[in-house]
């Protein structure tokens, strides 16, 4: 884990935002922020990927077993992506 504000690794855990995220203080530049799991771990692909195999039909919960990817956040993607995808056709 490092500070999205400088980089550096002196970053502790700091308690939970009021979404239930986990929040961290950087010890270096002294700001907190939040871990942003669905931006940053896994492949841009992925997004599309859960969109497309949503749009053929597999369950949310499938998705998320077969990208191994938590089933909150396939939701949330299919949710925001899919809207896009809606709007080109
Ligand atoms: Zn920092």
């Amino acid at each position: 884990m490092r500070c999205k504000y400088c980089n550096s690794e002196k970053v502790v855990k700091k308690g939970f935002n009021p979404n239930r995220k986990q929040r961290y203080l950087c010890k270096s530049c002294n700001r907190t922020f939040v871990e942003n799991a669905e931006r940053n771990y896994y492949p841009h692909n992925y997004k599309e990927l859960a969109v497309r195999m949503f749009c053929e039909g597999m369950t949310m919960m499938a998705i998320a077993r077969v990208l191994k990817v938590p089933y909150q956040t396939v939701r949330t993607w299919i949710r925001r992506e899919g809207e896009k995808a809606l709007k080109k056709i």
